[in-house]
């Protein structure tokens, strides 16, 4: 079983005090995919990492993907056959890096009259898709008849439906693939932490050696020194630039978007769907347990990046464009249960729309040796920090003359698997829903625990047993609460409940009920006093009671 290797705010000072006395390889900005893969590859290959994020682990943009794990089958649109290639490719080997949370999903593309595909169209582009992502076996895409698509979803429209195609994709959690991600780099040694904020850079003879990082926990500043420092600050990459006076040439162009949450009831569908609207654009209909998600919205965004929100106009695009597909569908506002809105980091293209803009990675470093990545996809995390640190590696050889060993992230599992294959994943929650059931717990809690925590769950399932709670959901919530703080770095209730378990989007009324027990959790644990306590439970409510409001007006997005 994998290692739990101990990672808590609880041991913040010491934590602290290591990354000032010591002087790293590389030090990563960026606790989002790709600083975690980065901190991950790094350190994997022999190097001494420090990374660090100014807020919570994935509260950037990796918490507000449309959590798949695909390979960008629009993207063939735009002839980008190498991202499709390299994405496409990175799927299956995500998917066992990590089969109990990166999950099988097929997805069905509905043919519908003056649709932006014909069903030829459609079978050769899928076709090449399959090629290009090597796609074997009962994954390979298959062609639909209309009636064989309305037994799949009987939702779609019948009276323009012509047929579909279906094909193979994975769905996730992008902010836990981030955690597991970051938790999987400790086993090589690296220094991960959360809430420390790079706020400029250390300098010898004129080249970055390090960065001065202020701690929002403590309130306190220090240095940490290092040969190479990365920049993966995601939508931020620019602004670290500026510190650093190196944003020339290439800028980012960021695009806003939004996924909206509802009952699975009021959008029963029975598979997920990637349909066209329209204006034109495609979006996704994608159900889980007890919701069903759609998203997304690709729009210019010049705002505060540190306040992205879902408004009105988001809502009602999203919404409109479901009912037009499924027409026995008559969603509305007060069906919204949550929403997230996040910020794509693409490289500007003079002339081109949010829609058209490449989602390929790029890599630019500074005259200072500053090193910056942007772009790019959630699926492609692994190739992104390989390529990134061979750069390092290079570097390494040419100042130092250390040779550093090649990626082997491909054959490195994520913690929490210990599965092999994604069969045993189902025998596991299977097992899971039977161990727990005499307690009360339903198959719904097992598939959860499992494709949250993977075998993880075992040691959950300790701290439930010597739970003395009546409430056993309560109880299991305890364990979690203990296992993510001593494990995962939890520092705030917003942590637990947004990005460790997912609550806050896929099983929001559960929080209204844990609200208070886990609050005061928090104050025992980390002796908080009323105030801090106030302000967590107002940020709560705001982001959880919310959607039970009327007042669309006042559509507010989390973080
Ligand atoms: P981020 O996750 O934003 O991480 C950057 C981190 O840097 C942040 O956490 C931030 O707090 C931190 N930071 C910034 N400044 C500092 C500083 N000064 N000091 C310390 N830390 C700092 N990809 C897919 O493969 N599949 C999908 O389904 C998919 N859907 C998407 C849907 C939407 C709406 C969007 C917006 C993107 C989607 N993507 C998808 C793309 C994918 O989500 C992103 O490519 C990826 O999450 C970017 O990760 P990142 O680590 O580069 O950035």
């Amino acid at each position: 079983m994998t290692k739990n290797i101990r990672f808590s705010n609880l041991d913040r000072k010491k934590t602290i005090a290591k990354l000032k006395g010591e002087t790293f390889d590389l030090v990563v900005i960026g606790g989002g995919i790709t600083g975690g893969g980065i901190a991950l590859d790094a350190a994997s290959r022999g190097l001494k990492v420090a990374l660090v994020e100014k807020n919570d682990f994935a509260s950037g943009t990796s918490s507000k993907s449309t959590k798949l794990i695909h390979g960008g089958l629009r993207y063939l649109k735009q002839f980008d056959f190498w991202l499709v290639k390299e994405v496409g490719s990175e799927r299956a080997i995500v998917h066992n890096l990590a089969p109990h949370l990166v999950l099988p999903e097929k997805m069905l593309l509905p043919l519908i009259e003056n649709g932006s595909y014909g069903k030829w169209l459609t079978s050769i582009g899928l076709k090449v898709y399959d090629i290009l992502a090597q796609v074997t076996g009962d994954d390979k895409r298959k062609m639909l008849e209309k009636k064989e698509a309305l037994k799949l979803e009987p939702l779609l429209p019948k009276k323009i439906l012509k047929g579909a195609g279906y094909y193979a994709e994975y769905r996730t959690d992008d902010s836990r693939l981030t955690m597991e991600t970051i938790k999987t780099s400790l086993q090589y040694g690296a220094m991960p932490l959360n809430y420390a904020e790079v706020t400029d850079f250390i300098y010898e003879e004129d080249l970055v050696a390090g960065v001065k990082v202020r701690d929002t926990v403590l309130d306190t500043e220090f240095p940490i020194k290092a040969k190479y420092v990365i920049s993966a600050a995601g939508p931020w990459v620019d602004e670290l630039r500026g510190i650093n006076n190196s944003k020339k040439g290439k800028r980012l162009h960021l695009t806003k978007g939004v996924h909206l949450v509802f009952p699975y009831e009021k959008l029963p569908i029975k598979q997920s769907v990637y349909f066209d609207i329209p204006d034109g654009r495609m979006m996704f209909a994608i159900p889980r347990g007890k919701i069903t998600y759609i998203g997304t919205t690709d729009t210019n965004f010049n705002e505060n990046k540190d306040s992205v929100k879902t408004d009105v106009a988001d809502a009602i695009y999203l919404i409109s464009a479901v009912n037009n597909m499924f027409p026995k569908i008559n969603l509305e506002m007060e069906d919204i249960i949550s929403s997230w809105a996040g910020l794509r980091p693409l490289i500007h293209e003079e002339g081109k729309s949010a829609s058209e803009l490449s989602r390929k990675d790029e890599i630019f470093t500074s005259d200072t040796g500053l090193i910056s990545i942007a772009g790019g996809k959630l699926t492609g995390y692994r190739k992104m920090a390989e390529r990134v640190v061979n750069r390092v590696a290079k570097k390494m050889e040419e100042d130092y003359g250390i040779s550093v060993k090649d990626s082997d992230t491909e054959h490195i599992p994520l913690c929490g698997n210990d599965f092999k294959k994604y069969k045993y994943v189902k025998k596991y929650i299977a097992e899971i829903h039977e161990r727990l059931t005499p307690e009360g717990f339903s198959h719904y809690d097992a598939w959860y625990l499992v494709t949250n925590y993977g075998k993880q769950t075992e040691t959950i399932l300790q701290y439930y047993a010597k739970q003395k709670e009546d409430d056993h959901v309560l109880g299991m919530a305890k364990a979690e609460l203990k296992f993510t703080i001593e494990n995962e770095m939890v520092q705030t209730p917003m942590d637990f409940f947004i990005r460790r378990t997912g609550r806050l989007y896929f099983d929001i009324d559960s929080i209204r009920n844990l609200m208070e027990p886990i609050l005061a959790e928090f104050k025992t644990i980390y002796k908080l006093d009323d105030e801090v306590i106030n302000s967590y439970r107002k940020t709560l409510e705001r982001d959880c009671l919310l959607y039970t409001s009327d007042a669309a007006d006042d559509l507010l997005c989390v973080d």
